[in-house]
């Protein structure tokens, strides 16, 4: 095994070791794998949205001293360059206090993003603001109303409740982000956990669309029923929007929103049957 002298030599910033009584290193890792590689391991959803891997064995530590593996680790592994961008976002964050991020938010970014890379460094302050706003959001939704009353809704709690909601994450387009992660929490409690773990041991899909006659927008609705324990649960899986209104473009939604489930199984050992209207697309889709 080699000292320490050699293994400070070969120059990698993120490289950890520990050693013996004679200073001979007896194991390494990679600092910054180890640090961030719990979100990449996190939840199956979770690597999809990221594009993450799982970590290599420099996340936990090896025994295996030798520079090459290392600078491997480092040039090549997948996860090793989504650990590098995860600290380099947070380190963004800190430069971006919450309370003055309120510029990104109107941005306009159509894609909920903004939000996870805060959570690693966050105040406690900050959590519980973030968990009012949840529930906030959480309570809106589920009351049927419009993103757009969420800032309202803060600003009135804000004023004469005297709740410290701080400054960022109060408008429409954060209270849609908020529920997209409320949403992506429910569906993995709901459906894809019983499911993947043999809770739920079949499920039927119930689908049909609809398309806007002024703009020609096609989204194709998925429900599923499953039965954890002898209990029938509906929920919605996804809302997709077809490539095209032939049977083809709904075969690839019904894919699509399979693969945004996350399922590890088989599909046609748990598919009981798929139930839709009579439009012909659908009809072609089940032959
Ligand atoms: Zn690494």
């Amino acid at each position: 095994m080699p000292s320490k002298k050699v293994v400070l030599k070969w120059g990698f910033d993120c490289l950890g070791y520990d050693v013996d009584e004679d200073d001979i290193v007896t194991k390494i890792w990679c600092k910054t794998c180890r640090e961030f590689c719990e979100i990449c391991e996190e939840t199956p959803s979770m690597r999809a949205r990221t594009g993450a891997v799982k970590p290599d064995c420099f996340a936990r530590g090896t025994s295996t001293i030798k520079k090459n593996n290392f600078q491997d680790h480092v040039k090549k592994s997948r996860a090793h360059e989504i650990s590098v961008l995860r600290l380099t976002e947070l380190n963004k964050m800190k430069e971006t206090p919450m309370e003055t991020s309120r510029s990104a938010e109107s941005s306009g970014a159509s894609k909920p993003n903004t939000l996870m890379p805060y959570l690693q460094g966050m105040s406690l302050k900050q959590h519980n603001q973030l968990q009012k706003k949840f529930q906030l959001a959480h309570f809106l939704v589920g009351n049927a109303k419009s993103f757009k009353f969420y800032a309202d809704m803060a600003e009135f709690e804000k004023k004469y409740h005297g709740v410290d909601l701080g400054t960022g994450y109060i408008n429409d387009k954060s209270c849609r982000e908020i529920v997209f992660y409320i949403s992506e929490s429910l569906k993995l409690e709901k459906i894809t956990e019983p499911l993947n773990n043999n809770k739920a041991n079949y499920y039927s899909i119930l689908n049909d669309g609809s398309s806007s006659a002024k703009t020609m927008d096609e989204k194709e609705l998925f429900l599923i029923k499953t039965a954890a324990f002898g209990v029938p649960t509906f929920n919605v899986m996804t809302l997709e929007e077809p490539s095209s209104t032939t049977a083809e473009g709904l075969k690839d939604a019904l894919d699509s929103s399979f693969v945004k489930m996350n399922f590890t199984f088989d599909r046609k050992l748990k598919e009981l049957g798929m139930c839709s209207d009579g439009a012909a697309v659908n009809l072609k889709l089940h032959r």
